[in-house]
């Protein structure tokens, strides 16, 4: 028996809990580590009480992932494993617990004029742990990159009873291998990320959204392309559908720069025949809504940004609500109501859109359907070696299994 195990106390917090259901089903018992010493005593027992242990933060993207292949299964909460480390300023460096709110993150951060450029919604839910095993991030993408272009180092819970450590808390942090980028997106089936360290961004002095009515997503997505092309990126995008489609715009940079972008844009879009809509400021506009709960299906697309035009029209059809970001690729739809052969319908049509190397991937799913359709979209050409880093990372398989893409 490992140090760790014999540790373990017989007041181990185990309930069950219907807050942590996933697809349908509730949780045998749920661990809430307040240490990583404590996350390792909860990983022990979950090994010798046979249970496959979820990681969850805030639970707001939660439900992203196929089916749990596990007869008893533990929800590993880390609302108590949460708290800043360390914040150099000077360095633009902060290291935090996973269970750490993103908002929480930039209050402290404000304080410096610094912050995190990411977008998640629910900012007062969504913890930095669930940010960066989601790896996921939409309007500011092009700008900023996802959360695994911040991340400069992680520690990590195995499920072998070991922390391991990547990175660190420097920019110039690794030579070889970079190992901490892997949890990026690892959706819980690897580890649990015990401690993140990020690299922030200076607060920009001046910070302005502005708006343009499309007349198709074709439209929109044309002078999104156009404003890359040109060079007027600005630093988030967002085009929505509706009857008449708003093209949205983050403009960041000193006063000096924001303005003359502002009449540059506004110039080449109403050239190309787009209309100017209302002015607004700052980021309050740009965190992502969260997913409605009656929603049946969302998808989530990346794909060429030429072809985001021509692809968001063909799929409009299907949806409630669709939104591009051009620049990055990304299309995403939120699916009409309806029965569960129409739902189903509709998801299998969308999964056979042709791409030419894009991927598709099921942000939300009935479990019903859940049991016909991989979430994370086909298998790609790499699936082998993440079978093989699952593996050995993961040798007994703990962390989430079947969740993952193939059902890893
Ligand atoms: C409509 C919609 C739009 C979104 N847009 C964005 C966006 O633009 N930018 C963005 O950053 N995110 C976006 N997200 C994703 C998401 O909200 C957050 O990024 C993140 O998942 C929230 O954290 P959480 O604490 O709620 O994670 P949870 O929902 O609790 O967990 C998410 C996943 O991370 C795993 N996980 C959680 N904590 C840990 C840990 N400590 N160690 C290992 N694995 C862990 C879980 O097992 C699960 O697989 C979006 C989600 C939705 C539904």
């Amino acid at each position: 028996m490992s140090s760790s195990e014999q540790a373990v106390r017989p007041e181990m917090p185990v309930s069950t809990d219907v807050e942590f259901m996933l697809d349908g089903r509730s949780p045998d018992a749920v661990l809430e580590p307040a240490s990583e010493q404590e996350a390792l005593e909860s990983l022990a027992w979950a090994t010798r009480n046979g249970h496959a242990v979820v990681p969850v933060g805030g639970a707001t993207h939660w439900q992203f992932g196929n089916l749990l292949r596990a007869e008893k299964w533990a929800a590993l909460c880390t609302c108590k494993l949460a708290g800043i480390v360390d914040y150099s300023a000077e360095d633009m460096v902060v290291t935090a617990r996973p269970g750490t709110t993103l908002a929480e993150l930039q209050a402290v951060l404000a304080q410096q004029r610094q912050f995190l450029p990411l977008t998640s919604p629910l900012p007062q839910v969504a913890t930095i742990g669930g940010i960066v095993a989601t790896n996921r991030q939409g309007r500011l993408r092009a700008a900023f990159g996802a959360p695994r272009d911040r991340l400069l180092g992680a520690r990590i819970a195995t499920s072998s009873g070991k922390v391991i450590r990547g990175g660190g808390r420097v920019v110039k942090n690794v030579a070889g291998y970079d190992l901490c980028k892997l949890f990026a997106g690892s959706q819980g089936t690897l580890g649990l990320l015990t401690e993140i360290t990020l690299k922030t961004n200076p607060m920009p002095e001046e910070q302005r959204s502005i708006s343009f009515l499309a007349t198709s997503l074709a439209h929109g997505c044309a002078g999104a392309l156009r404003l890359q092309h040109d060079q007027l990126d600005p630093a988030g995008s967002i085009l929505r559908s509706g009857d008449k489609p708003v093209l949205s715009l983050l403009l960041l940079g000193s006063k000096t720069s924001v303005d003359w972008q502002e009449k540059r844009i506004a110039e080449t879009l109403t050239g190309l025949g787009l209309v100017r809509s209302e002015t607004g400021s700052g980021h309050e506009d740009w965190s992502e809504p969260p997913l409605p709960a009656i929603a049946p299906a969302a998808f989530r697309l990346q794909a060429r940004p030429t072809e985001c035009g021509a692809l968001s029209e063909c799929l409009l059809r299907h949806c409630g609500t669709l939104s591009v970001v051009p620049a990055a690729g990304i299309v995403e739809g939120v699916l009409a109501e309806g029965s569960d052969e129409d739902v189903l319908h509709a998801v299998q049509e969308i999964a056979s859109t042709p791409l030419s190397g894009g991927y598709l991937t099921w942000q939300k799913l009935p479990a019903s359907v859940k049991h016909q359709i991989d979430s994370m979209g086909p298998k790609r050409d790499d699936f082998e070696l993440l079978r093989g880093v699952k593996h050995t990372m993961d040798p007994a398989g703990m962390f989430s299994p079947g969740r993952g893409l193939g059902g890893i």
